[in-house]
């Protein structure tokens, strides 16, 4: 097994974290999860733009340029041999002594990167997941995918105790993202999710799935809906670079409608995979 560190692609073993690197100290940096099918990466460039993106939103100036950056994670591929899985990267503003402001010019920030195998979720994808509700206690940059995690893990957290895959966040009475993906509703043939503002990530996913839906005339709507529009809603499914488009079967110990699958989320399902193939030729 192999990592990236910097611009370099050493031993796994050999990859070190500096005691006073920013991101281990402050959670300060950003990261990206890019899916791998058939060797291959899906939507590395929106990865590699979303990534910029968020790196310039705190400071960091990414010292590579992205097609520098999606070749070498090209060639961690190949050299781990990853076939399905992900690769995980981040980036931080680097290690200096320990200061709330950005340290002065000289600190060079840090890139690291590894792979991981990781199965498509069958299992999930043909039965649905069960979810929480959980209060969305999170910062109000939520669009910069940032490593401060701690409102999602404990999101998460609180899932995972009640033995469920998701915890669907809400601010007051408006849904706005699950901990680490976004949330949809499908209510009269139409598929409703919050708009890509400050108080969600824009999920590359979801970028997937709206274009799909544009090419299929499935209409859509972006706007902020209720947790009573939620609860109302025909179908419920999730997305993520890892979890892609899951039905959310039940909320709370709830049925969602029917309490399986509904047609629209298998129809995104299929049209989804109809992308991966696509890019990626599986
Ligand atoms: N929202 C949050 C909070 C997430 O962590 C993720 C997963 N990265 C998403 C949405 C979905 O984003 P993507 O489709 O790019 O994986």
């Amino acid at each position: 097994k192999y990592a990236i560190v910097n611009d370099h692609i050493i031993n796994r073993e050999e990859a070190k974290v500096d005691i006073e690197d920013r991101g281990y100290q402050f959670g300060d940096g950003v990261y990206e999860v890019i899916r791998v099918y058939n060797g291959k990466m899906f939507t590395v460039k929106e990865h590699m733009e979303r990534f910029v993106r968020s790196a310039e939103s705190i400071g960091i100036k990414i010292p590579y340029a992205s097609e520098n950056i999606t070749k070498m994670l090209e060639d961690l591929i190949e050299k781990d041999n990853l076939k399905l899985g992900i690769v995980y990267m981040q980036i931080t503003r680097g290690a200096a002594p320990r200061n709330h402001a950005f340290p002065a010019g000289d600190v060079v920030p840090v890139i690291t990167a590894y792979t991981k195998e990781m199965p498509i979720p069958e299992a999930n994808l043909q039965s649905g997941v069960k979810t929480i509700l959980t209060e969305d206690i999170r910062w109000l940059r939520c669009d910069i995918k940032s490593l401060n995690l701690l409102g999602n893990i404990l999101a998460k957290q609180k899932a995972a105790e009640q033995g469920c895959y998701e915890a669907i966040q809400h601010r007051g009475q408006d849904v706005t993202e699950g901990s680490s993906s976004n949330v949809y509703i499908v209510k009269n043939g139409t598929v409703i999710t919050h708009e890509s503002n400050n108080l969600i990530l824009k999920g590359i996913t979801k970028d997937v799935i709206l274009k799909v839906c544009a090419e299929n005339e499935i209409p859509v709507e972006e706007r902020t809906f209720s947790l009573e529009e939620l609860a109302q809603a025909d179908e419920v499914f999730l997305s993520s670079t890892t979890s892609e488009v899951t039905p959310i079967v039940v909320i709370d110990e709830k049925k969602v409608g029917t309490g399986s699958p509904g047609p629209i989320t298998k129809k995104l399902q299929a049209l989804f995979k109809q992308e991966i193939e696509n890019q990626c030729g599986i």
